[in-house]
């Protein structure tokens, strides 16, 4: 008899659901389902994929109240955030359908002077069956990233939503299921860690993962058996910084939403403000402000609802415990700021940065901040880490230099996580915090592989890749060489 596990509640620990416990066996069957699916739905046109996935999106979008209020009752979080992150999802499925076609699609490029009389075309296939691994914090968007951009590519989707978020990856296959019964071109498998795991060595052609750095490198690990590739998409450290020439309350608004809301369960969420000395003391003033309104809540219209994953309220401790421990002073919350269940949004200042409050990741609604004397600083501080997710920048003037400066995937100017709703935009982090990239174009073609064709349109002028090749033709190559390419266009320029 398959065994079954529980999604709970995490504001009263109700039982919101009960579902098997797929082994290596439910695995290898639901991969080699997957299997025979992707071969109908490679086959289909772009234009065929783009109206399934159309009819996909639109049942998501009739039925976004249902699914949002799975997301409340298995994560905690706001019905409101739930309903912005499916609404945001939506956005990403209809981008990737309708641009998968011009991103993937045969594309003619030039074939240079040797192969002058070769057609050179490129176009990007599908792997076959990509496994996704999600985590619970984001349990529609995050997956989702890897999931849309996989089947607009022609690749069937085996998708194990992390144990805390079973009922709305079930959701979300269940829906594909309504408008393509008779293809299993989406499934959804559920269980705990071990599920996982036996997906990454069930043979899929690509896994992508989001989830934590730690469990990023046991999937790779586990991949690497069967040189399986891998997308990474794991944890950050992100800090927001703030310019002396920034909007100052516009600034502070930023890093309260970016650190407390959804608890600060967001792996692209402000965990650290650098703050120009000029104005600080109005930033503290305006964050100290504005967080009094900020109150923890089980209600679905709630701001801040609790922490999703137990075993996480002991890292979020332990973090204000070396802040407080290394002289940390607190603008809101305290040592006691963690509950049973709810974190205090917490704001300290003054943490020396190798406290663990700034080089771990806390994944809570915690944010350090420190007062810097330049932007160069700023920069400094922020890029001296093992993570490199996302920033976000409030300056008026050097916003986009600084944007540029900081070591991380993405950057929003001027506001905060921005970029995760944009579908045209490459999602995807540097070091610790993972490789290879989810939504836009590089996230098509993370789900393939590129496809390089020549057709020789006339016989060659000179005939080199023959045994019949004569002296005369090697010489005549190397001269032509030597007239088109022997000889630098421009001089590099020395001082006198
Ligand atoms: P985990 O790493 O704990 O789990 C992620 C997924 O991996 C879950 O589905 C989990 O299953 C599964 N898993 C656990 N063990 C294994 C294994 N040995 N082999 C294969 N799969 C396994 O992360 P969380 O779910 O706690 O998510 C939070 C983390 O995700 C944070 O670090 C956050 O920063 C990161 N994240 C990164 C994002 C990004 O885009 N870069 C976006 C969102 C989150 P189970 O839950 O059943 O144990």
């Amino acid at each position: 008899m398959t065994e079954k596990f529980e999604s709970l509640n995490p504001a009263t620990g109700d039982v919101v659901g009960t579902y098997p416990i797929h082994d290596e066996a439910d695995v290898a069957a639901a991969v080699a389902r997957a299997r025979e699916a992707a071969v109908w739905w490679s086959t289909l046109s772009f234009a065929g994929r783009r109206e399934y996935l159309d009819k996909w999106n639109a049942v998501i979008t009739r039925r976004v109240m249902q699914l949002a209020n799975v997301s409340h009752e298995e994560t905690g979080k706001p019905h409101g955030d739930a309903q912005l992150e499916i609404m945001i999802a939506i956005d990403h499925i209809a981008w990737a359908g309708s641009h998968a076609e011009k991103v993937l699609g045969p594309k003619k490029v030039s074939s240079g002077l040797l192969m002058a009389n070769q057609a050179a075309t490129v176009e990007y296939r599908p792997l076959g069956v990509v496994g996704v691994i999600g985590p619970w914090n984001y349990p529609v968007l995050t997956p989702m990233g890897s999931i849309a951009y996989a089947l607009a590519a022609g690749n069937a989707v085996v998708f194990k939503p992390s144990e805390f978020s079973p009922g709305v990856g079930t959701w979300l296959a269940d829906a594909w299921t309504e408008i393509a019964p008779e293809h299993p071109v989406l499934q959804v498998i559920t269980g705990l860690g071990a599920t996982g795991a036996a997906l990454c060595k069930a043979g899929v052609n690509k896994l992508a993962f989001t989830g934590s750095t730690a469990t990023g490198k046991k999937v790779m690990a586990a991949c690497a058996e069967t040189l399986t590739p891998v997308v990474i998409e794991a944890g950050g450290k992100d800090s927001i910084i703030v310019d002396s020439d920034a909007d100052v309350p516009a600034a502070a608004d930023a890093a309260l939403w970016g650190a407390m809301s959804n608890a600060g369960q967001t792996c692209i969420g402000m965990e650290r403000a650098y703050v120009h000395e000029r104005v600080y003391d109005q930033f503290i003033r305006e964050l100290k402000a504005k967080a009094k309104a900020v109150e923890l809540s089980a209600e679905p219209g709630g701001l801040v609802g609790p922490i999703t994953m137990p075993s996480q309220l002991k890292v979020i401790a332990s973090h204000i415990a070396d802040a407080a421990a290394r002289g940390g002073t607190f603008v809101l919350g305290g040592p006691n700021s963690v509950g049973d269940r709810y974190v205090q949004p917490t704001i300290i200042t003054d943490v020396p940065e190798d406290s663990i409050a700034i080089t771990e990741e806390t994944f809570g609604p915690t944010l350090t901040v420190k007062k810097v004397s330049s932007m160069d600083e700023a920069v400094e501080l922020t890029n001296a880490t093992r993570y490199g997710l996302g920033a976000s920048i409030f300056a008026k003037e050097r916003g986009m230099e600084l944007a540029r400066r900081v070591r991380s995937g993405m950057a929003s100017v001027n506001s905060v996580m921005a970029f995760a709703g944009v579908p045209s935009l490459p999602f995807g982090g540097v070091g610790d915090s993972g490789f290879g990239r989810i939504h836009g174009a590089d996230g098509l073609r993370e789900f393939t592989y590129a496809k390089a064709i020549t057709r020789q349109r006339m016989k060659p002028l000179l005939a080199a890749m023959t045994f019949e090749r004569t002296a005369k033709t090697e010489k005549a190559a190397a001269q032509l060489m030597t007239v088109l390419r022997g000889r630098a266009t421009t001089m590099p320029k020395f001082k006198k």
